[in-house]
């Protein structure tokens, strides 16, 4: 199974993808999760995202294609692969379209999570991630056992640098004026399923589950 989360942030795709890959067992390739990870390392890649991701901008469309073509290439997404947070604009989707190809792959279906913007920036300000597994939590909806750490690893659970209000401003921007056409582009190829992301993660679940049985 090969999959595209789309979406906002803050809609959910991070904990529906964990959910997905847990019962599909495939990968979950967050792009994010790359660029925080190299801005922990301090390797190259990370010293030129810091400011970006800061800034609540994209990080290079050319070097985030670099990044997936490796990744792709890696021997876990032989079975499949749910990408979370890639391709974010159309030259992205077009450069991975051409990877495909070139892989002799084919996507199973992007799915499209939706959800009013009062309540993402409600779930952005209460949302808590760990640095160590890259489990979410979220202070109201689905508070950590034992507060401020991981369920599964124990870990001091962050909120994360560009979950601040100015920031988060300008990521629903960047996602309204260079991801959001990417909902008409895979509509056009036929690979696109709606979510109404404003329910019970369970019933989130369940809805994607089901339109993947389709
Ligand atoms: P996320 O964890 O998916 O919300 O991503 C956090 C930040 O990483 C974004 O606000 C961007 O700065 C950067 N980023 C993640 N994925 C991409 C991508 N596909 N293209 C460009 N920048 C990205």
């Amino acid at each position: 199974m090969r999959l595209v989360f789309l979406g906002p942030p803050g809609v959910g795709k991070g904990t529906q993808a964990q959910l997905l890959c847990k019962k599909y067992s495939i990968p979950q390739i967050s792009t994010g999760d790359m660029f925080r990870a190299a801005i922990k390392e301090q390797t190259e890649l990370g010293k030129k995202a810091d400011a970006i991701l800061k800034a609540g901008k994209l990080v290079d469309d050319s070097i985030t294609l670099g990044l997936i073509k490796d990744r792709l290439q890696k021997s876990d997404c032989k079975n499949g692969y749910l990408l979370d947070g890639f391709p974010r604009t159309i030259p992205q989707a077009e450069g991975f379209g051409a990877l495909l190809k070139e892989l002799h792959q084919e996507l199973d279906g992007v799915i499209s999570i939706f959800v009013d913007e009062a309540v993402l920036i409600r779930r952005l300000s209460g949302r808590r991630s760990c640095p160590k597994c890259g489990k979410i939590f979220h202070l109201e909806s689905n508070p950590p056992k034992k507060k401020d750490h991981c369920d599964s690893c124990g870990e001091k659970l962050i909120f994360r640098n560009d979950d601040k209000p100015e920031t988060i401003h300008k990521r629903m921007e960047t996602y309204r004026t260079l991801t959001e056409p990417l909902i008409s582009y895979y509509k056009k190829k036929n690979l696109l399923f709606e979510i109404d992301g404003d329910q019970l993660i369970e019933k989130v679940f369940e809805d994607i589950v089901g339109v993947l049985k389709k």
